[in-house]
């Protein structure tokens, strides 16, 4: 079943969102020919930015940012609140043996960095970054909504193999306590989220979000929800914008050394192709004359 996201209330006032990100973290793998750990962090940080996303309202979005010493050295994902999500690996190649445990990440994340936050309201910015203290996508998210954002908050996410495929399933689940929510029933229902998603995970042959909401909490029915798909806007004309940014005498440049150039979308790792004729109608729309060439 396709990716996406469902949100639910649980008794007392805990708002629950569900998120499943397969297709979209394989999307990404492909477009950026992940190594199987760079995959595996990207598809978390996708299932993050979905979490992190879904709380938000009408066309918002959020990035979700890692800077890391790791041989990943980072990642970025951009969520919209209408479920669409890009995002890049710094790193493309990480491919390590992965330890069980608590250590299990460090050697693609290494030992110290950030994790950031910043959400496009449309008319307001709002940024906060935290130091990575758990060396694990999830903790440190939970880190994060606990220091930066003061809201009571449970986080998991789970990736599972299936035989040859990295991404057999990914999927994120968020607990949160609304201003006047239960937080002793919080820590319940957070304490054991990690082993009960990992075990639901494994349960279920195709997981969807109605599935794995319903393994996770049978008792309730989700609110609402949406499908995720990765997504880029970025776009030829866009691409021309960037060459044009340039200025004349660098396009004159492009000219005269390459006679064409390409602008690769770091999101999508779309190329979009500026020939020769493109470059001079830049050219003359900078009011740079007659083309020498
Ligand atoms: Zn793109």
């Amino acid at each position: 079943m396709a990716d996406g996201v469902l949100r639910g209330l649980l008794p007392g006032d805990l708002r629950v969102v569900v998120a499943v990100v397969t297709d979209t973290a394989r999307e990404a793998r492909a477009r950026h020919r992940l190594a199987p750990t760079s995959a595996a962090l990207l598809g978390q940080a996708i299932a993050g930015g979905a979490l992190l996303a879904a709380l938000q309202k009408g066309d918002s979005r959020v990035n979700l940012q890692v800077e890391c010493d790791g041989q990943l050295k980072g990642l970025f994902v951009d969520a919209g609140a209408d479920g669409t999500v890009r995002g890049y690996a710094k790193n493309p190649h990480v491919d390590l043996e992965l330890q069980e445990g608590d250590f299990r990440w460090r050697g693609a994340l290494g030992n110290s960095g950030f994790l950031s936050v910043l959400r496009d309201l449309g008319t307001e910015y709002y940024r906060s970054s935290v130091a990575l203290v758990a060396m694990d996508l999830a903790k440190d998210l939970h880190h994060y909504f606990e220091t930066s954002d003061q809201v009571p908050t449970r986080v998991a996410i789970a990736t599972r193999r299936a035989e040859a495929e990295p991404l057999g399933a990914v999927v994120g689940v968020l607990l949160q306590a609304l201003p006047d929510g239960d937080r002793h029933a919080l820590a319940e229902q957070g304490q054991a989220l990690e082993s009960r998603l990992e075990r639901a995970l494994a349960e279920e042959k195709s997981p969807s979000p109605q599935t794995i909401f319903s393994a996770l909490f049978p008792e309730q029915q989700p609110l609402e929800g949406h499908p995720v798909a990765f997504r880029c806007t970025c776009s030829r004309a866009r691409a021309l914008e960037t060459v044009k940014s340039l200025g004349a005498a660098d396009v004159q440049h492009l000219v005269d050394d390459l006679g064409s150039t390409a602008v690769t979308c770091h999101f999508c790792g779309a190329k979009h192709e500026i020939s020769l004729p493109d470059l001079f109608q830049i050219l003359e729309e900078l009011g740079a004359g007659a083309p020498r060439n």
